[in-house]
């Protein structure tokens, strides 16, 4: 454990222009929480967990996230509408305000590392506004022991001012909030919002850049555990198809929620060292590892308490991003330190709302090279009445928004090292079933669960085909029982009471893939190609 009344160190802050402040150096979670009680930006609730608005954001802002282009990034970087370019001119000036604006205050401080392999540290200085930032900081990156922070140099630094509000027509941003990666002067800058996954995914986004660029190491957005064998699984998937909350087994040493690379020396690592977790719905029957990390030293994000701190996990009233950040000690079962040997199973989860996709499938190479480029997975309607029709949403590597680099950049490192290490890939749909989403509902997750621990135990067998059903849309292998699951469950047909509209719906899935896919199709090899779904028509 760090002890914190040895941190005796100061810093500081001319240097990055932040003049005359009043620098609260590497305070400890629980003066930081006294700090965020006094300033009245937090409440403490009956878990111990303190909780905090973030204000305005409750989310992250993708169409305000820049690259600075210059002759580091220019030719490199993927650019676009995921990778906006901004200038290296409009950045100096702009970050001269954030420092200005952060100059004659008090100013939290911690220096902390990503990366959990010794070989690939980096060392990162956050600068913020405000204390609860300050101690997700502490929460999410890995913690530093006092003699690793002798002689502390930061490679990495991120300046978090959300209270600083641009002026679009003179800064060059689209709005008053902003997050831009500086690859030249490594810093990232984030202003005008307080959502604290700004702070993380601008890391996120540095190492996505830095790993394979740099280093031979795919960074890979998924969890990751390992069983008792060694033998480690990851989970990649976009937001709200169960990363977090499949990752946390009892059963299995948790790696890590969301971050992590994979070397050439085959190994895995997380880039973080704690957990932020989605608590919408949060009950302690189905999740209680997660719901038992809620305790003091967790910041709870836009959740509703009642009178007596207990949370309303139900109550959206500001956000269904309700979330909580807690260092990953806070979790019972976990890999110290957060790393691993090659991955012998891959799991792409993917939340279909259509609920046409099998809930368990596995996948050819090619299919799974088709299905990481694809990064399916849907969107439910709003709560808008009388609209029920999900919406497909792809995202290139189940994480476009923080992936600098051309998809398929990351897809051919995928697809050598998951024939090098031999792994198997499975497609799960966390997603629904009986019916499209309004229809039918979200499958148990306790039938996932069973599908996931079938896998790892072995109990699904070896691969015999006739053990399997070929999907006849989506190409898929779909095992025809599963221990803990009924058989009707793994047939997403036989789920729904009308077999004309399923067909007639995992169609327009298909097409939908297939549109999205056209844009890759160019850099994809035929086989590759046909990985997607086997047949569509109107
Ligand atoms: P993010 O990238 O935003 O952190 P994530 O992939 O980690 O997202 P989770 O936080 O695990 O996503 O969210 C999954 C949510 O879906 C949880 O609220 C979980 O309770 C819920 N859920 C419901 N049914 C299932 C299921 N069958 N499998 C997985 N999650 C489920
Ligand atoms: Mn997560």
């Amino acid at each position: 454990m760090v002890d914190h009344t040895q941190f005796t160190k100061t810093i500081a802050l001319e240097q990055y222009g932040i003049k005359n402040a009043q620098v609260k150096y590497q305070l400890s979670p629980e003066e930081l929480q006294a700090a965020i009680l006094e300033k009245g930006q937090g409440k403490v609730a009956s878990s111990g967990a303190i909780a905090v608005n973030t204000g305005e954001f409750t989310g992250r802002s993708p169409m305000d996230r820049f690259i600075v282009k210059d002759s580091v990034t220019e030719d490199k970087v993927w650019w676009g509408d995921i990778n906006i370019p901004f200038d290296a001119d409009k950045f100096q000036k702009l970050y001269d305000k954030v420092t200005d604006y952060l100059s004659n205050k008090e100013v939290f401080v911690r220096d902390s590392f990503a990366c959990a392999d010794e070989d690939y540290k980096l060392n990162i200085r956050v600068i913020n506004e405000y204390p609860w930032s300050n101690m997700f900081a502490y929460n999410m990156f890995l913690r530093p022991t006092e003699e690793e922070l002798k002689g502390f140099d930061p490679e990495w630094t991120v300046v978090n001012a959300p209270g600083f509000m641009a002026d679009p027509a003179v800064d060059g941003t689209r709005q008053h909030n902003f997050a831009i990666l500086d690859f030249t002067r490594k810093i990232a800058l984030i202003g005008g919002t307080g959502y604290t996954g700004e702070i993380k995914k601008g890391i996120f986004s540095a190492l996505n850049f830095i790993l394979p660029v740099y280093k031979n190491t795919l960074p890979m957005h998924c969890s990751a555990n390992v069983g008792k064998d060694g033998d480690t699984a990851i989970f990649f998937g976009l937001s709200g198809t169960g990363k977090t909350t499949l990752s946390t087994d009892p059963d299995r040493s948790l790696i890590g929620d969301d971050e992590h690379g994979w070397t050439a020396e085959n190994t895995v690592f997380n880039f973080e060292g704690g957990c932020y977790a989605k608590v919408i719905n949060l009950s302690g029957e189905q999740e209680p590892e997660i719901f038992g990390a809620i305790k003091k030293g967790a910041i709870l994000e836009n959740v509703i308490m009642n009178d007596k701190g207990e949370v309303d996990f139900e109550d959206t009233s500001i956000t269904q991003n309700t979330r909580v950040s807690y260092p990953i000690n806070h979790i019972e079962n976990i890999r110290v330190p957060s790393t691993g040997e090659n991955p012998k199973n891959i799991f792409f989860l993917t939340a279909d709302a259509f609920g046409v996709l099998p809930p368990i499938s596995k996948l050819t190479p090619a299919q799974a090279a088709f299905h990481f480029i694809s990064g399916y997975t849907a969107k439910v309607a709003g709560t808008e009445a009388g609209i029920t029709e999900p919406v497909p949403s792809f995202s290139a590597c189940f994480g476009a928004p923080f992936m600098p680099l051309h998809p398929t950049k990351y897809a051919e490192m995928l697809s050598k090292k998951m024939k090098d290490a031999n792994v198997n890939v499975w497609l799960i749909n966390t997603g629904w079933t009986g019916g499209s989403y309004g229809v039918g509902s979200r499958i148990k997750l306790k039938y996932t669960r069973a599908m996931i621990s079938a896998v790892l135990n072995g109990d699904l067998g070896l691969y015999n085909y006739k053990d399997y059903h070929i999907h006849s849309v989506f190409g898929v292998a779909q095992p025809r029982s599963c221990p803990g699951v009924p058989d009707e469950v793994l047939s997403p047909r036989a789920t729904w009471s009308d077999h004309k509209a399923y067909y007639k719906t995992a169609f327009k899935l298909a097409n939908a893939f297939r549109e999205n896919f056209e844009k890759f199709e160019a850099y994809a090899s035929e086989e590759i190609r046909r990985g997607g779904p086997q047949r569509y028509a109107e």
